[in-house]
């Protein structure tokens, strides 16, 4: 059975898995939920560990924390490269590089999760005026603080005369 990696093997029958990834994430992000904290993970045949922790405390409480590792090392290329693929299957693309600690033997990396319309404080241009976005999550457009308050007043008015006799 040489297609198993001997930390599959190694594992207990209970953190071995050879289902799909989306279902993986699902059984993860459940365990993950109940374990109030702990890192719910699984081994994969090929011998990747896929790990998920709902994080209780700190600036990230209730985000949920991913981490990838396999020991051995290997090319950054194709370590990011199993990242990729594990972070398309699991839609998490887009969530926030985590520090990993420092392993002699083994490669691991981690994220944070990103909320759904979430992004990067400061970062993205407002519609109307371009300057950075104060705000971190947006809602279908991105305005500053004054933009939001001028539609506001502009879409105010607009009502107003819809409903003018
Ligand atoms: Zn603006």
């Amino acid at each position: 059975m040489s297609d198993f990696h001997p930390d599959f093997l190694a594992a207990a029958a209970r953190a071995q898995w050879t289902g799909s990834l989306p279902d993986l994430w699902y059984a993860l992000k459940v365990e993950a939920w109940q374990q109030r904290g702990r890192w719910a993970h699984r081994i994969l045949p090929r011998g990747a560990l896929v790990a998920v922790r709902v994080l209780t405390q700190g600036p990230n409480l209730m985000r949920r924390e991913l981490r990838i590792a396999r020991r051995g090392l290997g090319t950054p290329e194709g370590w990011a490269e199993e990242c990729r693929v594990f972070l398309a299957a699991f839609q998490a693309s887009g969530w926030y590089v985590a520090p990993s600690p420092p392993a002699a033997d083994t490669q691991e990396s981690r994220w944070i999760e990103r909320y759904a319309g979430e992004v990067e404080r400061g970062k993205v241009p407002c519609d109307g005026c371009g300057v950075p976005v104060a705000h971190s999550v947006l809602w279908g457009t991105a305005r500053c603080e004054s933009c939001a308050r001028n539609a506001g007043r502009a879409e105010a008015a607009a009502i107003q005369q819809q409903n003018a006799p």
